[in-house]
């Protein structure tokens, strides 16, 4: 068995950054360099973006590791840090959210809205009895009063734990008494396409499970009935009458400011905790350093969901501690119509965009001629996250949605790194499509074979993190072995977030997917990523998913679940016709060992809530097995669909 990851996909195409973005750049490459001079002080350099009610007297304590404590002894308030001080400094005018309801209704919130709100919030939680180091759940739709719930949360010093308005009873049960939350913030339902979806009675569920919780705080979002409980009260009734007058309290740089529990695609969800100090300085920075956010100009917009990190990050702390104005969606992308993003990118004349790779290969899916029907002329930068973007589908985003115009930076991070880690800086890095490129200023990520070595460039293996950062997370909730096991024990001495990854010819990292996924193909360990993009980089193809399945011949074999484009004919020969030009195709592309034994045409592909391919499931179904789990799926019938075609083609064969 080798016993690192092959390096099969080369990539040649490069994008140095548009000059006049390089000319006006917030950050320049003297950045690298200062951080390699002086890790340290440069992180305190980014902790003084921020207004502290007390200075630090250490910047990193990391004598107990992993366990870390940073900028040790500082004071600070997070949410006086994304509100007051610019209201303060006579900003109280700016926009901070242009909200966009599904059915069309907006709202325009400015920061002097958006303070007072958060003071009002902040007192009627206080008069509710909440207090300082307490947890308070929230499970909202994507409305202002989710960054005003969590703000408030902040300003008080209570530890937020925000669960996605779609889990299930059972997810949100779970949450809330793994966190012993004492108030629980929610909404009568929200919108989703189309329809009003509601929320409040799978919190009544919930609660009747959880002892702990004393008060539900229920904002009215789409005025459906709701039944009512004793512990039961309207935000309207509450928040909206209280006080507007609140003075912050700063809290130790240390205070535990979230709990965010990860996804679940792997195993029981670890409750993700992040502290204040730290998480805000690596926030504020990777903010207005990876999207070159200039505060008094840009239209800023991240699609994500305020359950996901990214929504934490980029767009509650990162955004509003940097005073940026910014779009907030609250529905789907494809209702009324599959061109609303692209409407509303005009309509407010967004000029940065951050999205996941998931909805960039829908939208080439839905086909080229929907976002050319819009205006896109104010974009200037456009960001990814959440999976390896393919290549193929890094150019279509460039050259659909940016015009050629504009750089793309491919943002790594996960929940418990709190922020962007490896990203292009937009103004520096001549970029490659596909590529996650380098460590920002400050972070140390390398590539390391089983043993734990480096791997040389044009290597693989698996990715680590070499030194603490600051918005790293400080343990899983309630339980540290589960922190230590999981994300400190594969490599001693550095962090393990579970990814693999590559080093090109020229040092740049790419990376490679989990390596629970990685396939094991006649002794050749295998990316799905690499396989993945071979596929998507064919003309006929959206979307390809690939696991590897047990064989007789070669321990295991690549199956590929493929979703070709929209205007591709699949019917009869024809689509047998496609599946041996792909399989062909792959092994040309990146070499005849990753040539799938089995291509699958599928109208649709597993996928989590946030939107990430479920390769499990396509593993039970490769290897004939009854399904795995399918509660955290987006979409279940998707299964049914695609394990119906697998059968057909098992009995063509026979
Ligand atoms: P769970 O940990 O419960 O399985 P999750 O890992 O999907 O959930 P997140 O923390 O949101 O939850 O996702 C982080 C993971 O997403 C990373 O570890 C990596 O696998 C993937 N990822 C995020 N951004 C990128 C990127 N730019 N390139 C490649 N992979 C990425
Ligand atoms: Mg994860």
């Amino acid at each position: 068995m080798s016993e690192t990851l092959e390096n099969l996909l080369h990539e040649t195409r490069q994008f140095p950054p548009p000059a006049a973005l390089a000319a006006t750049a917030n950050v320049t490459a003297a950045a690298y360099e200062e951080a390699s001079a002086d890790r340290l002080a440069f992180w305190e350099r980014q902790a003084r973006r921020l207004d502290w009610a007390k200075e630090w007297n250490q910047v990193l304590d990391w004598s107990n590791p992993p366990f870390a404590k940073w900028f040790v002894g500082g004071q600070l308030n997070v949410a006086y840090n994304c509100l007051d001080r610019h209201v303060a400094a006579g900003r109280g005018d700016k926009v901070a959210i242009y909200w966009e309801g599904e059915p069309g209704d907006t709202r325009t919130i400015t920061y002097a809205d958006l303070h007072r709100m958060t003071c009002q919030a902040a007192n009627a939680l206080t008069a509710l009895g909440v207090t300082a180091g307490d947890r308070v759940a929230i499970y909202l739709p994507m409305i202002p009063e989710a960054v005003v719930a969590m703000l408030a949360c902040a300003r008080i010093g209570a530890t937020h734990s925000v669960v996605f308005g779609g889990f299930s009873v059972e997810a949100l049960t779970n949450r809330i008494q793994d966190a012993d939350a004492k108030v629980v913030i929610t909404a009568d339902g929200g919108y989703r396409r189309g329809k009003a979806i509601a929320l409040k009675a799978t919190v009544d569920q919930a609660v009747s499970r959880c002892p702990s919780v004393e008060h539900v705080l229920v904002v009215r979002r789409t005025g459906e009935e709701v039944t009512w409980t004793d512990k039961d009260l309207w935000w309207h009734e509450t928040v909206e009458q209280a006080s507007d007058q609140h003075e912050a309290q700063p809290f130790d740089a240390e205070h535990p400011l979230f709990i965010l529990y990860t996804s679940g695609t792997t195993a029981k969800p670890k409750g993700i905790l992040h502290t204040t100090g730290g998480y805000l300085t690596q926030v504020s920075y990777t903010t207005w350093a990876v999207f070159d956010l200039k505060p008094e100009t840009d239209v800023y917009w991240c699609t994500a969901d305020i359950g996901w990190v990214t929504g934490h990050s980029y767009i509650v702390y990162g955004p509003l501690s940097n005073g940026a104005t910014q779009v907030m969606y609250e529905g789907t992308p494809d209702t009324p119509h599959k061109g609303r993003l692209w409407e509303l990118v005009d309509k407010y004349r967004v000029s940065i965009l951050y999205t996941a790779p998931t909805l960039i290969r829908t939208l080439m899916k839905w086909g080229d001629d929907i976002p050319a029907q819009y205006d896109l002329s104010s974009l200037r930068l456009l960001g990814s996250v959440g999976e390896p973007i393919n290549p193929e589908a890094w150019m279509w985003y460039r050259k659909h949605i940016g015009h050629d115009r504009c750089p793309v930076v491919d943002t790594w991070w996960q929940t418990e790194t709190g922020a962007i880690m490896i990203s292009p800086l937009p103004g520096v890095t001549v970029a490659k499509p596909g590529s996650a490129m380098a460590p920002l200023p400050g972070i140390s990520a390398d590539v390391v074979d089983d043993q734990g070595n480096p791997v040389p460039n044009g290597g693989g293996g698996y990715l680590v993190l070499r030194e603490p950062w600051p918005s790293m997370l400080r343990t899983v909730w309630g339980d540290d072995q589960r922190y230590i096991d999981t994300y400190w024990s594969r490599f001693p001495g550095m962090y393990f977030p579970g990814d693999g990854a590559k080093k090109d010819e020229d040092g740049h990292i790419w990376l490679l997917g989990r390596v629970d996924d990685v396939m094991l193909v006649s002794g050749h360990n295998i990316s799905t990523t690499e396989v993945e993009s071979a596929l998507v980089s064919h003309p006929a193809v959206a979307e390809a998913a690939v696991v590897g399945a047990t064989d007789p011949t070669t321990g295991q074999a690549i199956v590929a679940f493929t979703i070709p484009r929209s205007h591709v004919d699949t019917s009869g020969t024809a689509g047998e016709a496609l599946i041996a030009e792909l399989r062909e195709h792959v092994a040309k592309t990146l070499g005849p060992i990753a040539k799938p034994r089995q291509i699958m045409l599928v109208p649709e592909l597993p996928k989590t809530r946030s939107g990430k391919i479920m390769r499990r499931l396509l593993r039970d179904v490769a290897e004939n097995r009854e399904l795995g789990d399918v509660t955290t799926l987006q979409d279940s019938t998707v299964m049914d669909l695609i394990a119906k075609g697998m059968r057909a083609r098992k009995s063509d064969e026979d």
